[in-house]
């Protein structure tokens, strides 16, 4: 009897330490063996010629299901996620939330069957309702969502809410995702805008400021470091924010710094041209290359802890109903962050290595996931994807799988492909098509009383 459900055998296994010629082999949905053997298997994938990563954990993505299903639905989404390389996600939808231990079950419940990777599912913090915080890690939420700022339907929490529920969450070592901009001065600006009559697609920057991106940063970050809670920083948007963030680190703060492709491939203009389409929060900041190059810089020195693509799409439909004031915030991503970090290494920006510590092991590690997601060693899931580096393709809006139907990155030319992802040893997506089985497992928060087998 073979030793091994499958080997991928020859191709270069590359995890953030280096990178090396070695074989995989899988067993019951984990890695078995890593090594120059060849152990006997059922069935063998001759990776030669490809990298071999482990799958991509996108930490931030909305799939609207349940909420706006005419947006996005776990089947797409994750049909997406697969294809694109990413084999774990953590969700959460602010037209549904999750807001206390019912929510969750009723969540989980909905979400047996219907989708395509695993996941995990965070929780939003509510003000005054921070007595949920304990109940929800323990029934295994894989984080807080919290707002500064009144968004999506999402009430803000101002510095006194936003200490309550960090004392809270360091209690019970629980994490907080935090988006940060600070309602008064948002608030202001669109007053201001509004008085003016102003419709045009540059009100976005002016409205959602860089100092009231700022100004929110500040202030969570140093409530972060005082209540010793652990928080992560959601999408980044420029420079500034991030060494900010740095600072309160070197402090002493447990504080992460997420970031995402829109704040280092678009451009803060774009939005005069595109209006709705650009229409994201923070919005994309560069205006130079050396904007773009800074943002390299510090992901690939760790300032910028990791990636996730904050996928909340709207179709080109939805986008166009409205106003930019009314229209949705948000753009799809899920088709397109790892093939965009994966043309990031080719441009020079990164190494490979890289790409599989910022949007796997450190995502993984942040969130509880590893080190059974996120890495490539005996024990781990047999989460891999297997990328053809010198691949070249244009991305097209007519390839986007996710219900958006589009992507920002219409048109662009990429070098690096995603060849086929594995989800515990199974195929879920091969040559740019995603696979049908929904075999997508529940992963519970590290909160969670720990399952007795595994
Ligand atoms: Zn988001």
């Amino acid at each position: 009897m073979p030793d091994a459900d499958l080997l991928v055998a020859g191709g270069t296994v590359v995890t953030p330490a280096g990178r090396r010629r070695a074989n995989i082999a899988v067993r019951d949905g984990r890695i078995g063996y890593v090594g120059t053997e060849r152990p006997d298997a059922r069935e063998v994938v001759d990776a030669s010629g490809l990298l071999v990563l482990p799958g991509g954990v996108d930490t931030h993505v909305h799939l609207m299901d349940p909420g706006s299903p005419e947006r996005e639905d776990f089947p797409t989404g994750t049909a997406a996620a697969a294809t694109a390389g990413v084999t774990t996600i953590i969700e959460h939808s602010h037209g549904h939330p999750v807001r206390t231990t019912d929510d969750l079950r009723d969540k989980r419940a909905y979400l047996e069957g219907r989708s395509n990777v695993d996941y995990g599912l965070a929780a939003h913090a509510w003000p005054g309702r921070h007595a949920e915080v304990e109940p929800l890690w323990a029934a295994g939420v894989s984080f807080f969502k919290v707002f500064t700022c009144t968004t999506h339907g999402v009430p803000g929490h101002d510095a006194a809410a936003l200490r309550e529920h960090l004392r809270a969450t360091s209690l019970v070592d629980a994490v907080t995702l935090m988006h940060c901009e600070d309602e008064s001065l948002t608030e202001s600006a669109a007053d201001l805008l509004r008085g003016e009559g102003r419709v045009d697609g540059a009100v976005v920057p002016e409205w959602r400021s860089r100092d009231a991106e700022l100004v929110a940063v500040a202030v969570a970050a140093l409530l972060v470091r005082r209540t010793r809670a652990r928080a992560t920083v959601a999408h980044v948007s420029n420079p500034e924010v991030a060494s900010y963030v740095a600072r309160e680190r070197a402090a002493g703060a447990l504080i992460a710094a997420e970031s995402c492709p829109q704040y280092f491939l678009l451009r803060e203009d774009d939005v005069e041209e595109w209006g709705t389409l650009r229409k994201f929060t923070p919005p994309a900041r560069a205006r130079t290359g050396e904007d773009e190059a800074r943002m390299w810089r510090l992901l690939r020195d760790g300032v910028l802890t990791h990636m996730s693509t904050d996928h909340a799409p709207s179709t080109l439909a939805q986008k166009a109903a409205g106003d930019i004031w009314e229209a949705q915030f948000g753009l799809p991503g899920l088709d397109s962050t790892m093939p965009l970090l994966l043309d990031a290494v080719a441009r020079g920006h990164l190494a490979y290595e890289d790409v599989t510590r910022v949007y796997a092991e450190v995502p993984a590690r942040t969130y509880g996931l590893w080190p059974r997601k996120g890495r490539i060693g005996v024990g781990a899931d047999a989460d891999l994807v297997l990328v053809d580096p010198g691949a070249r393709s244009t991305l097209r809006n007519e390839a986007v799988i996710s219900k958006a139907g589009w992507t920002p990155y219409d048109g662009r030319e990429i070098t690096g492909r995603v060849v086929h992802s594995y989800l515990r040893g199974e195929v879920v997506a091969a040559e740019g098509k995603p696979g049908d089985a929904r075999g997508g497992r529940f992963l519970p928060g590290p909160g969670a009383p720990r399952a007795s087998a595994g």
